[in-house]
């Protein structure tokens, strides 16, 4: 008989990490020691000046706080929620070093981008106008961030948005428990109130018309992430649903949100622990299968700690093989199981099959979270690829084509595998740097 798992409470109380009072924030931000060449400044994708906003903070400068967070990194409240902290800023915090609890760096930041969201304090304006035209395609952190960067910088900035909702994976695909609509959309605002006109429901359609615009625009920057989650080629296979679809039904409370009892959910990477937890939260029990071992497996170590906590079964060494389903219904996932052979060229073992019974996994659901579907020569728009990434060169974000005004960034372009958040956003600082550099030069040159 299957034992059902009660729901811990955290997983129906709002935002999984608590905000910081005042006080406690202001006690915290006392235990810094402001280190000079900080190494969390450096392990901070973005290189915000983390000392200089902590010292704001403990001398009760909150929007300056802010300020200095938001200069280098336009979406600082969504990152203070999503950012692994204890692998870049709070995991280069020298206080670990000294056997002491780091500071708690993410939830500072919260504290103190909440207080400017709050009270509706808009420290920045769109700059002099420069008379340039910029496009930018997606409105994920990539997007958004470039954008606010170029209106900073004075041009005149359009984002075209294909879904109804600005604001890409951090209003689509992060979990409410981490980072909830509000936030997200508080951001996207922010954004529309330095000028820039955002255009959702709009489509950059194929390559002929990414030509057109780029011939209308002085310059276009591609911030579109990537696709949907791959299909499976298992028997049974058109009853798996797409874990990210999952996850933003119930993260958008669309009406189309399905109600599961018992979810297997196919995967080891973060889609596939914020798949498991989005059926936790609506009151299923979740087990996520996986063909290889914790060891292997891609998600962050928190978010492997934290699906634990919530009651999420693990069964390592299980590979889907086939959706069993009884009259027309999902009843089971019928997985092989595995064992570790030996390494592959990057390190990691692989799978292969055991000489052991088939595993059935009793479900009324079966979702796939196994990483989203990269572009290749149909949904490219003519682009140059790079195993299903766009091609770009590495610091500049520009595209290595006749188009010399198209520029990529963001998850797009990630090929090396590190794609998150604080990524895109650096990404798409990078790419308006580089945008406004080259509309200079055209400037200068004409
Ligand atoms: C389930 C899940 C959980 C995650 N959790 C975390 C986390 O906890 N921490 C973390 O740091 N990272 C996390 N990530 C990764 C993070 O969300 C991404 O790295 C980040 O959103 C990438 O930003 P982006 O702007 O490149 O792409 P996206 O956020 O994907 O945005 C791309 C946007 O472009 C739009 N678009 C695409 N094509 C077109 C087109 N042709 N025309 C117009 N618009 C288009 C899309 O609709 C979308 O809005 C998670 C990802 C997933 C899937
Ligand atoms: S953006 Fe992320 S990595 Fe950088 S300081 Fe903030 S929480 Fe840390």
């Amino acid at each position: 008989m299957t034992t059902f798992l009660p729901i811990p409470k955290f997983l129906s109380s709002g935002e999984v990490h608590p905000a910081m009072t005042a006080a406690e924030a202001i006690n915290e931000a006392n235990r810094c020691l402001y280190c000079a060449d900080a190494a969390c400044v450096q392990a901070c994708p973005t290189h915000i000046d983390i000392p200089e906003f902590i010292h704001k903070i403990s001398t009760e400068n909150t929007t300056g706080a802010a300020t200095t967070i938001l200069e280098e990194n336009f979406l600082g409240a969504t990152c203070a929620r999503v950012c692994p902290v204890a692998e870049l800023c709070q995991g280069a915090c020298v206080m670990n070093k000294m056997a002491e609890k780091p500071i708690e760096i993410g939830r500072l930041q919260r504290f103190a981008t909440d207080h400017l969201i709050e009270q509706g304090i808009k420290p920045f304006q769109a700059g002099p106008k420069t008379g340039k035209k910029v496009l930018v395609v997606g409105s994920g952190p990539a997007g958004l961030s470039a954008a606010a960067e170029l209106a900073k910088t004075g041009h005149e900035v359009t984002v075209w948005e294909r879904r109804e909702l600005a604001g890409g994976l951090s209003t689509y695909g992060i979990i409410t428990l981490r980072e909830p609509v509000e936030i997200a959309q508080r951001e996207v605002d922010m954004v529309r109130e330095l000028g820039v006109q955002i255009e959702t429901n709009t489509a950059l359609k194929d390559g002929e018309q990414l030509r057109d615009v780029a011939k209308h625009y002085d310059a276009v920057f591609l911030a579109l992430g990537l696709g949907a989650v791959p299909a499976l080629n298992i028997p049974g296979a058109e009853h798996i649903m797409d874990g990210l679809r999952y996850i933003a039904d119930v993260k958008t409370a669309s009406p189309q949100a399905p109600e599961f009892h018992n979810v297997v959910v196919i995967g080891a990477g973060n889609t596939a622990i914020d798949a498991a937890t989005t059926a936790r939260t609506q009151g299923a029990q979740a087990t996520i299968a996986y063909r290889r071992t914790a060891a292997e497996m891609t998600a962050f170590e928190d978010e492997y700690l934290f699906a634990a906590q919530a009651g999420i079964n693990f069964v390592f060494l299980a590979s889907p093989a086939e959706v069993i389903t009884t009259n027309g219904q999902v009843s089971g996932l019928r997985c092989t199981r595995m064992t570790l052979g030996p390494a592959d060229a990057e390190g990691r073992r692989q799978a292969i099959p055991a000489d052991e019974a088939d595993l059935i996994l009793p479900c009324d659901a079966v979702i796939a979270a196994i990483g989203q579907e990269k572009f290749d020569a149909e949904t490219g728009f003519g682009l140059p690829l790079n195993a299903g990434y766009m091609d770009v060169t590495k610091e500049l974000a520009v595209i290595a084509t006749e188009l010399d005004n198209v520029f990529a960034g963001g998850d797009a372009t990630r090929i090396t595998g590190d794609a998150s958040t604080v990524m895109a956003v650096q990404d798409g600082k990078i790419a308006a740097r580089s945008i406004s550099a080259f509309l200079d030069k055209e400037r200068d040159n004409g």
